[in-house]
């Protein structure tokens, strides 16, 4: 089974490596099972990561397993796994669309793009944290029970799912939204829905959140 795991994580790894999503200093992905996390080692660049550079730890962040240092971001992945027992998989990286939203301070939301309202509604803002530090992860608490993606203000986003495989199709739809509505910006700004039209949009999302 752990084999299993880290080599999911080095797939999303190169997938994330070779669109440009991630680099040796940025981006982390993790996998929880059980009370294992298996998570990508500090600095070593995504598209060289081989399976025995995973690294395992409990979920305080002690580790268990493996000859790297685990990223530095682990906190943010383990304050996830603590605050939501359904998530089994969380993404960060620091993809230019959504982290420019992050570093204007601009949560990525929309009256006119029909996507982003029934797939995720929006992606909030959480308050800034200084990185490596236990301030990361605080800003993410007053969102994670409704939303699986946040964006952290002046650092990136971070993406959590069921598995290591649906926090990354999470976040890389969230980076494709972010570039969509900064290009709509420079042609003069999208075009809101009316109303009754939202409406629907909301009750789509809302049904879709029973199901
Ligand atoms: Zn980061």
């Amino acid at each position: 089974m752990g084999e299993k795991i880290k080599k999911q994580l080095v797939e999303i790894a190169q997938l994330m490596y070779t669109k440009n999503m991630v680099n040796a200093y940025e981006g982390n992905i993790s996998f929880r099972k059980g009370n294992r996390v298996y998570i990508t080692p500090s600095a070593v660049c995504k598209g060289f990561l081989k399976t025995e550079m995973i690294v395992v730890t409990d979920l305080e962040g002690n580790k268990i397993e493996g000859d790297y240092k685990a990223s530095s971001e682990i906190k943010l992945h383990l304050a996830a796994y603590r605050m939501r027992n359904d998530i089994q998989g969380v993404v960060h990286a620091h993809t230019p669309y959504a982290t420019a939203y992050a570093l204007a301070n601009k949560p990525i939301e929309t009256n006119a793009y029909p996507e982003l309202i029934t797939l995720f509604g929006s992606v909030p803002l959480a308050l800034y944290g200084t990185p490596s530090t236990d301030e990361i992860y605080q800003g993410i608490g007053q969102y994670i029970e409704e939303h699986d993606i946040i964006l952290l203000a002046n650092h990136g986003i971070m993406a959590v799912g069921c598995d290591a495989f649906d926090a990354f199709f999470k976040l890389e739809a969230a980076e494709s939204i972010a570039k969509t509505l900064f290009l709509a910006e420079q042609m003069g700004g999208a075009k809101p829905l009316p109303q009754n039209k939202l409406q629907e949009l909301y009750d789509i999302k809302k049904s879709a959140k029973k199901s």
